[in-house]
């Protein structure tokens, strides 16, 4: 058996001794339970790692990761998720970080087939297809490819406005914000697209959901 995996056992054991030395009862006090302020909704990619590129101590981000930060809104594992964090956990920030160089952005981009895949990547097409004339104007393909990123994370922003218990707790008062995102794999940097929200007001009226028309059970 390859013995690599062990190092992930032996960081653990390290990790542990550390994090005592500088904090004594860091994990009786996590034992106790989690008030983590943040969603993270973010990419599956290795390079991407919530709690590490933004500083945070284990508690801090609950985190919902997949390939290219996508929200379904037939992904049940996702709005388990989002529903725990919003009406349970009533994290005051959400927020959507795509990054550039995102390898499931750029699959979608091309016209290559990618097995099952292809399935997920579609709901990434569909970005493309709503933005088509931005996009199509950028010549140089890296260009397009970190706008493709962006109008990606905008797009996500979107999808989370439209799902209707979000859309309840905006009815109820301020919480939770949407934030858009932008990692640089390049410099480690993150880019605040200015896109936050925290009411259904620039969706489409179809997705605005009114108290006053909801259908009694
Ligand atoms: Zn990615």
């Amino acid at each position: 058996m390859s013995e690599t995996f062990q190092e992930l056992l032996r960081g653990n054991k390290e990790w542990v001794e550390n994090t005592k030395q500088k904090i004594p009862d860091f994990f009786d006090k996590l034992a106790q339970g989690q008030t983590p302020k943040y969603l993270w909704i973010g990419c599956a990619d290795s390079r991407v790692p919530a709690s590490e590129i933004t500083n945070s101590m284990p508690g801090s981000i609950f985190v919902q990761r997949n390939i290219a930060n996508m929200v379904v809104h037939t992904d049940s594992n996702l709005l388990s998720v989002v529903n725990y964090a919003v009406k349970v956990l009533k994290v005051k920030h959400i927020i959507v970080c795509g990054h550039y160089g995102c390898g499931g952005v750029m699959a979608a981009m091309s016209n290559q087939k990618f097995g099952f895949l292809d399935n997920w990547l579609v709901h990434i097409k569909d970005v493309y297809r709503l933005h088509k004339s931005e996009l199509d104007a950028i010549d140089d393909e890296t260009e397009r490819a970190n706008r493709y990123v962006e109008l990606n994370v905008q797009e996500q922003i979107n999808n989370l406005s439209m799902v209707s218990f979000i859309q309840e707790e905006w009815e109820k008062g301020e919480f939770p914000y949407i934030h858009g995102w932008v990692y640089s794999l390049k410099d480690g940097l993150i880019k605040d697209l200015g896109l936050t929200k925290n009411t259904s007001k620039h969706l489409d009226e179809v997705y605005q959901y009114s108290p006053k028309k909801q259908v009694q059970a």
